[in-house]
């Protein structure tokens, strides 16, 4: 197939070029004016963008939390994926306390197994690991490791574990992704917040300050630097924590740091509505002003990529936990937090180019190129490249799309874009040379996905 005449836009910059696909489903080549051969298809791409597949590196599929599970499975969520334009996703498995990583990594690997684009695994740890567990999951292609500075009583490790996985992950060639928040501080207000009767979901964004992200993004990148590690912060969401992750690196601790959609559009106000639970997420929301320092992040380099978190819940199951309290009253503490995105991460990111906040070239670099280069699916993934996978998005800056849950693929009742109609939606995506959505369809094969074994950071 050759993708002609449109404006390729990619780690090689914006030009008119064309694009063929091999029979591989490889990029064959790129470049001005290609003759077709033989019996090749050719697709006219005047007027529109072609672009790397998106890499999507934070996602939650299939997930238990407590009593429910997030409303999407690899399948419907690959599949959703693929409609927006991510080719590629990077799920998270969760290594209970207790818990052998390995089952826990085969557990996922059989979930994922229906899933419609290639996916790679991180692994997250819950307490002290032994070396041998490091270096058999970069073994088996899982080179990135997370840890959680907050939830106490499921997740968090102290800095002593923080440390000593970052220094073994770096003998192997692996990167530590933290969940920055002060998660002690944080159940202490809490216990407070409950104790005194405030149990609406507000005291969730009130409850987890932008403060305690600021300090543990500190606290993580001061044990980067002791451990002599490179560190990745995901779901960075406020003007501290970005201050913060600006303030080491000018020391020259290596910090990446990745943010959400959620954190570039919506802020606390929408907690204080009627359906405030369904934008419960953590880090929460913030006030309106963090949101225009988060883009000036992404302007300048500061942050590195754009991941969405997607950790979808039906509106029925945050609800239960809403009424969670015997009266029935609100508490806040119980509602499953995230929020769905999978699929609206390229359009609602491709705003920021519109309205002139970023370049074109920011939005590929922030969505598919660095997301491939930091997780070690590099130079196969997030390019075009000859000799890259051809994960091709036919991009559409015409087209409207409604973000409204009705309109969208995810499984999930839900949209916290419901009056949100976005101008730039993939036409055609293609994936090592399928074409598997076309016109707001998915129209590969179920299954098709394909799991990565990745490499070190690029
Ligand atoms: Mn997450």
């Amino acid at each position: 197939m050759l993708l002609a005449g449109g404006t390729v836009i990619d780690v090689d910059g914006m030009r008119v070029a064309d694009v063929r696909v091999g029979a591989d489903g490889r990029v064959a080549a790129v470049g001005p004016a290609l003759a077709a051969v033989g019996a090749e298809s050719v697709l006219d791409c005047a007027n529109t963008f072609v672009v790397p597949g998106g890499v999507d590196v934070h996602t939650h599929m299939h997930l238990p939390v407590g009593a429910v599970r997030v409303s999407d499975d690899f399948d419907t969520g690959t599949r959703a994926a693929a409609i927006g334009g991510t080719t590629t996703v990077i799920d998270y498995v969760t290594a209970y306390r207790g818990e052998d990583p390995f089952h826990a990594l085969a557990t996922w690997r059989r979930w994922a197994e229906p899933a419609c684009v290639d996916y790679g695994l991180h692994m997250t740890f819950t307490e002290r690991v032994a070396e041998r567990v490091i270096a058999g999951c970069v073994e088996a292609g899982v080179t990135s490791f997370k840890l959680y500075m907050a939830y106490p009583e499921l997740l968090q490790v102290d800095d002593d574990v923080i440390l000593e996985v970052m220094q073994l992950a770096t003998r192997h060639g692996g990167l530590v992704t933290l969940h920055c928040e002060d998660g002690g501080a944080i159940e202490a207000l809490r216990r407070q917040a409950l104790a005194e009767g405030r149990t609406g979901v507000m005291e969730h964004a009130k409850t987890r300050p932008a403060a305690l992200e600021a300090a543990a993004v500190e606290r993580a990148a001061a044990l980067a630097e002791a451990a002599g590690a490179s560190l990745y912060v995901v779901h960075l969401s406020s003007a501290p924590a970005l201050a913060a992750v600006r303030e080491a690196r000018d020391r020259g601790v290596d910090v990446l740091a990745e943010t959400c959609p959620q954190y570039l559009y919506l802020d606390t106000a929408r907690l204080a509505g009627p359906d405030g639970d369904s934008f419960v997420c953590t880090p929460p929301l913030r006030d309106p002003w963090h949101v225009e320092e988060l883009w000036h992040g992404l302007a300048t380099g500061a942050i590195h990529t754009v991941a969405t978190d997607h950790c979808p819940f039906n509106v029925a199951d945050r609800r239960a936990g809403l009424r969670a309290r015997p009266n029935g009253a609100a508490d806040f503490t119980e509602v499953p937090g995230g929020l769905p995105g999978i699929e609206t991460r390229m359009g609602l990111v491709w705003e920021g180019v519109t309205s002139g906040r970023i370049t074109a070239e920011d939005w590929v670099r922030l969505c598919a190129e660095a997301p491939a280069r930091a997780f070690g699916c590099w130079p196969e993934k997030g390019n075009l490249r000859v000799g890259a996978d051809a994960d091709v998005v036919v991009w559409d800056p015409q087209r409207r799309q409604s973000l409204a849950a009705r309109a969208l693929h995810m499984a999930v009742d839900h949209s916290p874009y419901e009056d949100v109609v976005v101008t730039g939606w993939p036409s055609l995506v293609l994936s090592r040379g399928d074409v598997i959505a076309r016109d707001d369809r998915y129209v590969g094969e179920p299954g098709r996905g394909r799991y990565l074994s990745r490499r070190a950071r690029s």
